[in-house]
């Protein structure tokens, strides 16, 4: 019986380690336990994996999988050292456990996989949406809900639970390079499911600080708006078939870079916040010659955006909800055509599915100010400001 019960969960986790090879190092650096003290299975801030006989014993090689990949989870998103920074009552910890269940299931769907026992899922959380991190997931529960998962261990949060080896396991220093080693796998294999790949860009690019973010993809933008019209081979091309192999570039003038700035004055945003993101925007655009801005300011279907004259202009307007596809197709729509299009919103608003056909070409930034929000399309450079900073 425990040979059958070890070999089951060896198997389980060569299958969770071939069909989700990326997760390999993390899998194996777990080392499992058999404890009828937990009723299902458990991790441990030591990477170790509690599971309880009987339940293995039920388990299909695929289910196996499945608890392996759940548990390693809680590990990879490093949700003990999370919960320990909320500073939250401890009684709360099953809240945050169903919070990161919820994260953590959505990737096992992704991948096929499916648990024993139906887990929770960020449909179960009300007003959640899919891509929500565990910590905004664990506020909406906080609402009111109680549900009431199996506690995953101290490896999804809180102290040493009774039922727990103490010492040895993987400490805190191993796990960091585990986690970028996961992480650098999963963003060669290209084809990780998509709440893994934002554990990797997590871990592989720690929010840098916005505000040179912000500068560098505003000078990044001009430097190839500078180089592009310095020299052509638009026309010359076509000349160019009557004299084969010699194809000269024309030299054209430098043209002035254009920024449009749409900004959300509805009234959900924060002006503290806005404010600091324009006074950064007006330094970055007034360190800059050569550059046009355009202010474009939108609420919910506001008619005709307004325009203003500069980025010290903007006004919060206030109320209604906000619909920042109308600013964006104001500023796709407006000749000259804008290089960069920044858009300052707190990203409560409906998004277009795509580049603005009327101008594909420009680079558009969500500048989320209000700090992360789910739901910007993947085709925009998104830089979120921090409420810390
Ligand atoms: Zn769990």
């Amino acid at each position: 019986m425990t040979v059958d019960v070890r070999l089951r969960l060896a198997a389980g986790r060569a299958v969770a380690a071939e069909r989700m090879p990326y997760l390999r190092v993390a899998l194996f650096a777990m080392t499992p336990a058999l404890t009828t003290a937990v009723p299902t299975s458990a991790v441990d801030a030591g990477w170790r994996m509690y599971a309880n006989p009987a339940f293995v014993a039920t388990l299909s090689v695929d289910e196996a999988a499945a608890v392996w990949l759940h548990e390693a989870g809680h590990l990879l998103h490093d949700h003990a050292a999370r919960w320990a920074a909320l500073a939250e009552p401890a009684e709360r910890h099953p809240l945050w456990n169903a919070a990161g269940d919820a994260v953590i299931n959505e990737s096992l769907r992704q991948a096929g996989f499916e648990l024993p026992v139906r887990g929770v899922h960020w449909e179960d959380v009300p007003g959640a949406e899919p891509g929500m991190l565990t910590e905004q997931l664990y506020r909406l529960l906080s609402r009111g809900s109680t549900p009431d998962p199996d506690d995953c261990g101290s490896g999804a949060g809180g102290p040493p639970r009774p039922w727990e080896e103490p010492g040895g396991g993987v400490d805190d220093g191993r796990a960091v390079l585990i986690r970028r080693r996961v992480a650098e796998d999963i963003r060669a294999a290209g084809d990780a499911p998509a709440a893994l790949r934002r554990f990797a860009d997590e871990t592989l690019s720690p929010r840098v600080d916005w505000r040179r973010e912000l500068r560098s993809v505003v000078r990044r933008s001009r430097a190839t708006v500078a180089g592009a019209s310095d020299y052509t081979f638009g026309r010359v091309a076509r000349r160019a078939a009557a004299t084969p192999g010699i194809v000269l570039p024309a030299l054209r003038a430098p043209r002035t870079f254009r920024l449009d700035l749409v900004v959300d004055t509805s009234g959900s945003m924060s002006a503290a916040r806005l404010g600091r993101a324009l006074a950064e925007l007006r330094g970055i655009t007034g360190a800059l010659r050569g550059v046009a801005v355009r202010v474009i300011c939108c609420d919910a279907g506001a008619g005709p955006p307004r325009r203003v004259r500069s980025v010290g202009d903007v006004v919060l307007t206030g109320g209604g909800g906000t619909d920042m596809r109308v600013g964006i197709a104001a500023a796709a729509g407006s000749r000259p055509r804008a290089d960069l299009v920044v858009i300052a919103t707190d990203g409560d608003t409906p998004w277009p599915g795509g580049p603005p056909p009327a101008n594909p070409r420009a680079r558009y930034v969500a500048l989320l100010v209000d700090g992360p929000r789910p739901g910007v399309p993947e085709w925009m450079h998104e830089i979120v400001i921090d409420g810390a900073r």
